[in-house]
Parts: structure tokens; sequence; C-alpha cells
């Protein structure tokens, strides 16, 4: 009876223990299935996400036109002048800012134009863009108190000086030796002081003095009884007026450091440039 009772406990309690086991085991089953119903709503939510896979066709549709294109004639040239076309000409550089001038050496050129009786009237800042103006800019109408200059003068305070210097020291004593019977000199006549433009007025190259105030150019001279053009003096010219214009274009590099005088390239057959452009080491160019 005792081995009975044993055996049936035992029976009893191997289902009380199987039961904790089982039960746990159960609920974990419902779970896996919301993960599986979860999987198939990401795998709608990924059909979309393949739906631009058509929107690629449209590109593999153009490499078939391609083909086609191959068949017009007027293509491949396009393609052939490709090669020889010369690379794209590089930017030009950016136009230089107005030069800022020197306080202290533009005080003593002012100092300087009213000891000489120059007269001249300071002007505002010029700034007219693509590298053109003068930072203090003058207008001059003399050039001492007995020349004057016309028309008015605008350039810097520096060419407007060198300008009265060689006038003073040779223009009117030279005049008197080599152009007597004309009397005093009145006017010095300018063709361009300060102007925006390139060099020769070309449409290319590099900018002009005098769109930086550092130029002027002489058209001639008036004297009480007369006037003078410049002119081309040739070293064989054997009259009085020539070997005044020839020691006037060899005077004129000792205050200008670039002279082109009358007849010293095609741009300068009838008047004489000269121009205060600092270059390395002092060269100076003068023809
Ligand atoms: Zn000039």
């Amino acid at each position: 009876m005792l081995t009975r009772l044993a055996l049936a406990a035992a029976l009893f309690a191997l289902p009380a223990l199987a039961a904790p086991d089982t039960i746990p085991a159960e609920p974990p089953v419902p779970l896996p299935k919301p993960v599986e119903e979860q999987a198939p709503v990401e795998a709608e939510q990924a059909a979309p996400a393949e739906v631009p896979v058509p929107v690629e066709k449209p590109e593999e549709a153009p490499a078939d036109v391609e083909p086609e294109a191959d068949n017009t004639a007027e293509e491949p040239p396009a393609e052939m002048q490709g090669p020889p076309k010369p690379p794209a000409p590089p930017p030009p550089p950016p136009a230089p800012p107005v030069e800022k001038e020197d306080e202290e050496a533009y005080r003593a050129c002012i100092g300087a134009l009213k000891t000489m009786g120059v007269t001249f009237k300071e002007l505002p800042r010029i700034d007219d863009g693509v590298g053109c103006g003068i930072d203090k800019p003058i207008a001059a109408t003399t050039l001492s108190s007995d020349v004057t200059v016309e028309p008015e003068l605008t350039a810097r305070c520096e060419t407007v000086l060198q300008l009265a210097r060689m006038t003073r020291d040779f223009v009117e004593p030279a005049a008197g030796l080599g152009l007597a019977g004309l009397g005093a000199l009145k006017t010095v006549r300018q063709a361009s002081g300060y102007v925006c433009r390139k060099r020769n007025s070309a449409e290319e190259g590099k900018i002009s003095e005098h769109a930086r105030g550092n130029a002027v150019d002489i058209a001639g001279l008036d004297f009480e009884k007369g006037s003078v053009a410049m002119v081309i003096a040739k070293p064989e010219d054997s009259d009085l007026a020539s070997a005044f214009q020839r020691a006037l274009n060899a005077f004129a590099c000792l205050y200008f450091s670039t002279v082109l005088s009358p007849g010293s390239d095609a741009t300068h057959q009838d008047h004489m440039h000269l121009d205060v452009m600092e270059r390395r080491g002092g060269y100076r160019y003068c023809r």
C-alpha cells in the first residue's frame, strides 16, 4: 500500500512539476507571432522603397537612345572638334586698386607747387573702376605765375610738379634761344591728363599711366608772338626749331621716367607723352 501511495504521489507530483514548466513556455509562442506580423509590414514598407527602381529604367532608356544618336552623322564631328579646342583662356587679373598717395610726399609736393606759383585746386578722390583713378588728384591751370597750362590739367601732384619744373628749368630759357623771336612762353598746351583708358587707347593690354594720373601729353607751346607744335625732329634736321625739339626730348627724360617723343611710335606722332611711372631700379624709358 505504501508503494502504491508513493507511486500515486509521484504521479501527482510529476504533472504538478511539469505544469509550471509548460505554462510559461506557452506564452512566448504568441509573442513571436506579432514579430512575424511586423515583418510583413516592413516588407510592405520596403516595397515602396523599391518603387524608385523603375525610375532608374528611364536612365537606361537614354543609353539605348545613344546608339540611335550615333546613327546621326552630325554627332561624331562635334566630338572630333573637342580635342583640338585650346584651353579656355585664364580670367583677366582683377583690376588693381587705386594706388594710395603717400601723405607726407603729397604734402611736400603741394608745398612745392605753391612755392613755384602754380595755380591748382585739390580734387576729391577719383575711382572710375577697372584700375582707373587718383587717390589725391589736383587740377592745375598754371605752371608758374607767368605760364598757364591749357586746358586745365587733372593729374597727380607729382606729374604737375615735374611738368612745372621742366617748364621753368628748360622750356622757358631754351625757347629764348631756339625759338627766338616768339617772345615769352605763355601756355603749355596739353592734349591729355587723367583719362581712364588702356595704353595707346587699345582695347586690351596694360592700363595707361594717364589712367593713374601719372601722365601728361604735350601738344604744343604758345608764345607771345606765335605757337609751335610738338613735331618729329630727326637728327639730320638742321633748323633751330628741330634743335629745340631734340633738346626738349632729351631734357624731359631728366624729369619724367617715360618720354615718348613725336615720331617715337605710331601713336605718338603729333604730341609728346611724359609720365612719372615708377620702375624697378629707377629705370627710365625715353625715346
Ligand atoms: Zn600719353
